[in-house]
């Protein structure tokens, strides 16, 4: 196949000379996400005549499907059939030119998929429904270096764990250095799949309504913590992709986590005004006192972690519960994605995350105040016991440090004022309740 590639490089220059959002997904664009210089670096032909362009912009790698037309080339959009023909390369496995295609397994069966839907949620990159039986994910800021998107996934299918959408393959681009770059990734599609930030949040909201009894409310906490358990068993497991997971990592390892906990809750306070910033400078000491801490420990247990484990990543379909997206932390750079890390900071996260849905049914103001921090407290201790229970059933107690898991809540929390100051400023009413209620106010302090 031919690509006229003059013209794709004309068409992607007029497109970021003008409107460069117009080369990013419509939610990126709309998050006022944005494009410098960006330079076209390479073509990736589709068998339907689309193509799969590769941009350079600063050390940032852009990956931009396009419809090209005679007068003009736009960002292909699901239902333009990009996303069915990167899936047929993809399933074919053979190399073109610098792309190559990483065939994990045949999970799909025989036979073309048509027909592609665009997944309704918040994301952070853009994956698309195939035939109703693949989710390819595209990312369109990527970066040369091991993906944890790319390797985490074979790891855990080879591990043994089933309880995630099972990887069907992926797509990578060799940069001028040698350098593998992450395009896509493909993997089986969980029908009737909501995350967590729909399912759970409908639960406890019927349960305020009096709809559900206490029980039910409070079941899928303890679910969640035995599915995170069977995650850091397996990722803890070795196999050729991580022979040796498991480490132990000393003082300056743990004095480098203090810092950046430390500097994450300057930010939040720099970053914070108004009244929440007053309430946030009242706990400020008795936050920094419990992240000093971490400095105090002389040896933990650390691995290749999930990274941003929280219960928007717990899908409940069809069969149940699974856990997905292994990029980690969207805020971190490649490198630090695959850094080790202490269980311990997924657990934090899960915590927290578990405590803002209880935060934001607060934030609808229905009075129902005191049931859900009864909800949030009983939903907390489930998760985390059933999460050592979990640990513990698969011989990786060893995993469990419970001196890490407040520092890291702490650090967790301060984090969350620094992403609403930065993307999402309504948010920041969650970490706001949240923060108040880890340092309940001083009584009786004469
Ligand atoms: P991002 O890294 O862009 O946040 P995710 O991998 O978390 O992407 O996927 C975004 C959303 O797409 C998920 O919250 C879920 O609703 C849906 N999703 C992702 N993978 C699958 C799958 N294999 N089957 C069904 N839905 C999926
Ligand atoms: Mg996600």
């Amino acid at each position: 196949m031919t690509v006229d590639r003059e013209a794709i490089s004309a068409h992607v220059a007029a497109l970021v000379a003008g409107d460069a959002g117009a080369l990013l997904p419509a939610r990126r664009s709309e998050a006022g996400a944005t494009v410098g210089e960006a330079v076209l670096r390479d073509v990736l032909p589709l068998p339907g005549g689309q193509v799969i362009s590769v941009l350079r912009s600063g050390d940032q790698v852009l990956v931009v499907p396009l419809v090209p037309g005679h007068g003009a080339t736009s960002r292909a959009v699901p239902g333009d059939g990009a996303f069915e023909g990167l899936l047929a390369l993809i399933r074919r496995g053979e190399p073109v030119g610098r792309f190559v295609c990483h065939r994990a397994r045949r999970a799909l069966g025989e036979g073309e998929l048509r027909g592609e839907r665009a997944i309704d949620v918040d994301q952070s990159n853009e994956s698309v429904v195939v035939g109703e039986k693949a989710v390819v994910k595209l990312y369109p800021f990527t970066g040369p270096g091991p993906q944890p998107g790319l390797e985490l996934p074979v790891h855990l299918a080879e591990a043994g764990f089933a309880e995630f959408p099972a990887p069907v393959g992926a797509l990578t681009w060799t940069d001028d250095e040698g350098d593998d770059v992450l395009l896509a990734t493909v993997t089986t599609f969980l029908p009737g799949a909501r995350d967590g930030w729909a399912w759970y949040l409908e639960l406890l909201q019927a349960r305020l309504d009096g709809e559900v009894e206490e029980t039910d409310a409070l079941d899928p906490a303890r679910e969640v913590g035995a599915l995170a358990g069977r995650l850091h068993a397996a990722l803890a497991t070795p196999t050729s992709v991580l022979p040796e997971p498991l480490h132990v990592v000393g003082p300056p390892t743990l004095e480098s986590w203090r810092a950046r906990a430390a500097a994450t809750l300057d930010e939040a306070l720099a970053l914070t005004g108004g009244a929440e910033g007053e309430r946030l400078r009242a706990i400020e000491g008795r936050a920094r006192a419990e992240i000093a801490e971490l400095g105090a420990i002389v040896a933990t247990p650390a691995m290749r972690i999930h990274g941003d484990l929280h219960v928007g990543q717990f899908l409940r379909w069809e069969h149940g519960l699974a856990v997905t997206d292994f990029d980690g932390n969207p805020m971190a750079p490649t490198a630090a994605r695959r850094a080790l890390e202490s269980p311990m900071r997924d657990l934090a996260a899960l915590v927290r995350s578990v405590d803002h849905l209880g935060r934001i049914a607060q934030a609808r103001g229905e009075g129902h105040d005191a049931e859900i921090e009864r909800w949030i407290a009983l939903s907390v201790a489930g998760l985390v016991e059933s999460y050592r229970e979990t640990l513990a059933a698969n011989g990786h107690s060893d995993l469990f440090d419970g001196r890490l898991l407040r520092p890291f809540e702490v650090a967790q929390e301060a984090h969350e004022f620094v992403y609403a100051a930065r993307f999402l400023p309504r948010w920041r009413a969650v970490p706001d309740r949240a923060m108040a209620a880890m340092f309940p106010a001083e009584r009786g302090a004469s």
